[in-house]
């Protein structure tokens, strides 16, 4: 099994104020005191706070991303932002097609492929999600839903320099409910075949692919060891410094995920 380096990101969503730079500027603190060298870190705040948190997070080895991107560089579309400016405010990674996105606004994965080509256009990594809904959970179409986003979603020319995946159940997202450690193998073993179809080059294999859903200090620890998670997306446990920290922690002494 190709050795992935893991990724934790944190999502902070539509949370955040000035004054929640200083939970960054304790992650930068903690890790500087205490390096956690085998896996990366990123943090994904507002699009107001970037060009602020990009001053904050300078030198750290935290990397910056964004929440979403327009799919074109510029012009008349109040309100949006392209992934050129993303990049401008400091960021280098930007979420594409998460579920409150594709729910609360309506993006289909035509639009999430869009996007997807627009980070590369700006440079920028994209972390691309997918994941079921309760009933398709419960109906028993994770896999064929999962397999039809990610051919829907996922540029061929993905490479794993420029992209993530993200699987996260849709049901496990601020619900404190998780898959069993069975499932989310099952499914990130799956997902992990699809982008072999999916991708040009066999660039599948070193490709991440992270878990997302209530992933906290008390889970992480299990949830990203099982095989093919090669890292977390994290929404409210990545607003606290100390719980960033301490599920990038996980991979002290344990290298590499499979
Ligand atoms: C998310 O929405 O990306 C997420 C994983 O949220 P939470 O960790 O709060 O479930």
């Amino acid at each position: 099994m190709t050795a992935i380096r893991p990724l934790v990101a944190g999502n902070w969503k539509m949370n955040g104020l000035g004054a929640s730079l200083g939970e960054l500027e304790a992650l930068r603190e903690r890790l500087a005191q205490k390096p956690v060298p085998e896996a990366d870190a990123m943090v994904c705040p507002p699009a107001t706070l970037l060009t602020r948190a990009a001053q904050v997070l300078a030198g750290s080895g935290i990397a910056l991303g964004a929440q979403d991107c327009h799919p074109l560089a510029s012009g008349a579309h109040t309100g949006d932002i392209s992934a050129e400016m993303l990049a401008d405010a400091g960021a280098t990674a930007v979420i594409v097609g998460h579920s409150e996105r594709r729910i609360d606004h309506g993006e289909t994965d035509v639009l999430v492929h869009a996007k997807a080509l627009a980070a590369y256009r700006a440079g920028l990594t994209a972390i691309i999600c997918i994941g079921e809904t309760e009933a398709e959970h419960r109906d028993g179409s994770t896999l064929d839903v999962l397999n039809r986003q990610l051919q829907g979603s996922v540029p061929r020319q993905a490479r794993a320099a420029d992209t993530v995946i993200a699987y996260e159940p849709v049901w496990a997202i601020g619900s404190g409910l998780t898959p069993t450690l069975a499932d989310v193998a099952e499914v990130h073993g799956f997902i992990r075949g699809v982008l072999g179809q999916v991708l040009d080059g066999g660039a599948a294999g070193a490709m991440r692919i992270l878990y997302g859903g209530s992933v906290k200090p008390a889970n992480a620890g299990e949830l990203l060891f099982v095989p093919n998670v090669n890292g977390a997306l994290v929404g409210g446990a990545s607003l606290n410094a100390a719980d960033f920290y301490a599920m990038l922690e996980v991979y002290r002494g344990r290298g590499r995920s499979g």
